[in-house]
């Protein structure tokens, strides 16, 4: 049976001082076992006293550069979370996507990177309103999925966590129905099963985003491809949070 992984994703919200004051109400309160995992993914100033204060979150980051170091001001490398011991990574986020250049090439060369390091990536993947309307939201995800998972083994695909956000229903209080999220997840572990095999794609974990609230993250968790969420608006208040994972 597969996990259930619920990751509030917190953008560019709080500062450490936030941060704190939030881990340290939610973090004994979090009600996980081992078949129910939950993280945060906060941003990079407060990676460090975040995952000190947490007993029993995943903690991760927002992002990462693919190089181990270099020239490249302003950037996050990989051996500096792990540094933190981060275990997560969100890549490919498509905000990252749409305002960061982030592309399939470098979510490639992140996902490689991460996994290479024995970390998780959380590799996003969602289409837009355009898209979807136009009824080609299974062929966009088959093409990021398929160009994300370039050069990887089979034994690292199963690592990776992947987060299915349509766009258009991020942050918009739209959230696509249980049956379409469950459509587009399906889809993905049946490319992840084209790419690698049977277990690979019975194995790997696969996240619904997209206006996930207390209310509704039960239904999601349902679907029989579902194995959790990625959660932006409803992760950032404690009793909002603590509802999501306690539902
Ligand atoms: P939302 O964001 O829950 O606020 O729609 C989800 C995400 O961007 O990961």
């Amino acid at each position: 049976m597969r996990k259930t992984i619920i990751v509030g994703n917190w953008k560019m919200f709080k500062t450490n001082t936030e941060a704190l004051a939030f881990i340290n109400e939610v973090d004994g309160k979090v009600k996980t076992n081992e078949n129910t995992l939950a993280g945060l993914a906060v941003p990079f100033t407060a990676l460090s006293d975040v995952k000190k204060a947490s007993k029993n979150l995943i903690i991760a980051a927002e992002n990462c550069h693919f190089k181990e170091n270099g020239a490249y001001t302003g950037e996050i490398s990989i051996p500096m979370l792990q540094d933190l011991k981060v275990t997560h990574v969100v890549i490919g986020h498509s905000e990252r996507r749409e305002m960061f250049n982030e592309t399939n090439e470098t979510v490639n060369l992140k996902a490689k990177a991460l996994l290479a390091a024995n970390m998780t990536p959380i590799l996003c993947c969602g289409e837009t309103l355009e898209t979807y309307e136009a009824g080609k939201t299974n062929e966009w995800v088959k093409e990021q999925i398929t160009a994300g998972f370039a050069g990887i083994s089979a034994d690292d695909a199963k690592k990776v966590v992947i987060a299915y956000e349509p766009i258009w229903a991020i942050g918009t209080g739209k959230v696509a129905t249980p049956e379409i999220a469950q459509e587009v997840c399906k889809t993905v572990r049946e490319v992840i099963k084209g790419l690698y095999n049977d277990s690979v794609a019975n194995e790997i974990l696969i996240q619904y985003g997209g206006s996930v609230k207390p209310e509704n993250i039960k239904d999601i968790l349902a679907q029989a491809d579902i194995d959790g969420a990625l959660v932006g608006g409803a992760s950032l208040e404690p009793k909002s949070y603590l509802d999501l994972i306690n539902a």
